[in-house]
């Protein structure tokens, strides 16, 4: 079998880099969805996409990433019921040590033209959270960022749209197709890829492997270890590759529920704050902790998670298969479930005494990141395009349109931030007071 492109995962990232790639293809002549080839260890969705809790938001410190987001928003507005998208909104709301952040990212925002609103100072922050929910009640809330744009995306649906596009263009998917090792020439370039059911020739591979890329990237010898050179001026060493466990879940509510006061889905709600949480039971958490949630159907009640957990265990052990046997250690557990369920009580006194309601499925799932938890979008081995989103990209849908036009040899501005080179060089995002490690 042989393919010009083959792209490993059939996850958002793939999905949306062989559709626009087809498009780019027939539109400059060169060829056409035929061209290309996907294959899945599994099928669509099988990764982190086809479990993401589908927040899509702005909500980022680094300028980089804001504009990025800017882009992949406007994609998802596109066509809203193609890609199963709410454009609810979305509301930042944070104790005093984020403020400043927070109102620099409102200020740029604004500089790039993304609809947004910025309140400050505890009691106007109250004041505009209960003209949403009347029965608003987090302490310690010092601001309130309302994105006008964003929302959430129900996963599968959308990954089902980005597929019928892929198909519509001519892309073959082929599910069940393990990619096992790399064919390289003297010079290093790949010249096929081997999979579990032979071997397919081609003249480019995109990697997007979600949460098992270090599979591929240690194919490729590429390092275990980077050299970050840090704002200090000195160098240091970090694993290219760690591990956090998603905490995620669901509150068996009627996702009616949760209405704002005019009887509409309210934007997503995410809180960070300082103010102790506790429950009937006592003191749950005297640290910095935050909180995600929205009404979703899809999920079948309120929806959300809390900050994640570091996975303290070898990453060449997670990466076999973040999602198979060993996965079970990382579901999330009781003490996830009395986090989320008392830090939606702490927020809206609507979910008072309903901890009982949480759901015990299985939930929630294992991220892959890089040395500082954001993206990296780069060429390696000459002809092999990683897309590494840092287990934040399932918003990132736009990423695979930029990717199109890199492989079509257009050199795109908006991904430049993202090369691997910047450790080494020292070009690093801005780090922010947020306690999640992709904000
Ligand atoms: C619980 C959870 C909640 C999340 N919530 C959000 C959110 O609200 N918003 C947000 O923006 N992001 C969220 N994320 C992150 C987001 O889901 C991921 O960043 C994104 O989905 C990654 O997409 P991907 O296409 O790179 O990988 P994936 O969706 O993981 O797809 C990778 C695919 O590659 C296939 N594959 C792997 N290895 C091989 C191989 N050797 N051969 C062939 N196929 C292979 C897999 O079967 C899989 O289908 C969440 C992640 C988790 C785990």
């Amino acid at each position: 079998m042989s393919a010009h492109y083959v792209i490993v995962g059939a996850g958002i990232h793939g999905l949306s880099t062989a559709w626009h790639l087809a498009r780019e293809l027939r539109a400059s002549g060169r060829g056409d969805g035929r061209d290309i080839l996907i294959i899945d260890k599994t099928g669509v969705g099988a990764g982190a996409s086809g479990i993401a809790c589908g927040v899509i938001r702005n909500n980022y410190f680094q300028p980089a990433m804001r504009e990025l987001m800017a882009h992949s928003v406007s994609i998802w507005e596109s066509d809203p019921a193609g890609f199963s998208y709410h454009p609810v909104g979305y509301l930042q709301i944070s104790h005093e040590a984020m403020r400043d952040d927070v109102a620099s990212i409102h200020d740029q925002q604004k500089a790039i033209g993304y609809r947004s609103t910025f309140v400050e100072g505890a009691g106007a922050s109250r004041t505009y959270l209960r003209s949403i929910f009347d029965d608003w009640r987090a302490e310690n809330i010092t601001s309130v960022l309302h994105e006008g744009q964003g929302g959430y995306a129900n996963n599968l649906a959308s990954l089902e749209g980005l597929r019928s596009r892929t198909e519509a263009e001519g892309v073959r998917l082929v599910p069940g197709a393990t990619q096992e090792d790399f064919v390289r020439d003297a010079s290093g370039a790949v010249t096929a890829v081997v999979t579990d059911r032979g071997r397919i020739a081609c003249e480019q591979v995109v990697v997007a492997t979600g949460p098992w890329v270090r599979r591929q990237w240690a194919m490729l010898d590429l390092p275990a270890v980077t050299r970050v050179l840090g704002p200090d001026g000195t160098h240091h060493e970090a694993a290219t590759w760690t591990y956090w466990a998603l905490q995620e879940g669901t509150l068996r509510v009627d996702p009616g529920f949760l209405v704002d006061n005019d009887g509409n889905m309210p934007p997503v709600v995410h809180v960070d704050t300082d103010a102790p949480l506790c429950d009937e039971r006592g003191l749950v958490t005297d640290e910095p902790w935050g909180l995600y949630y929205k009404p979703d159907f899809h999920f079948g009640g309120v929806q959300g998670g809390c900050v994640p957990d570091r996975v303290e265990r070898p990453a060449s052990d997670v990466a076999v298969d973040p999602y198979g046997p060993a996965s079970p250690d990382f579901s999330v557990g009781n003490e996830f479930h009395r986090t989320f369920a008392a830090a939606l009580a702490f927020c809206q006194k609507r979910f008072e005494g309903k901890a009982s309601l949480m759901s015990r499925e299985p939930s929630g799932g294992i991220g892959c990141f890089t040395p500082d938890s954001f993206p990296v979008f780069d060429t390696f081995a000459d002809n092999v395009y990683f897309i590494a989103d840092s287990n934040h990209g399932y918003k990132m849908i736009g990423v695979g349109a930029l990717v199109a036009r890199e492989l079509m040899g257009r050199r795109q501005a908006l991904l430049e931030p993202f090369r691997y080179s910047r450790y080494a060089e020292g070009r690093l995002h801005p780090v922010s007071n947020s306690p999640f490690p992709w904000s």
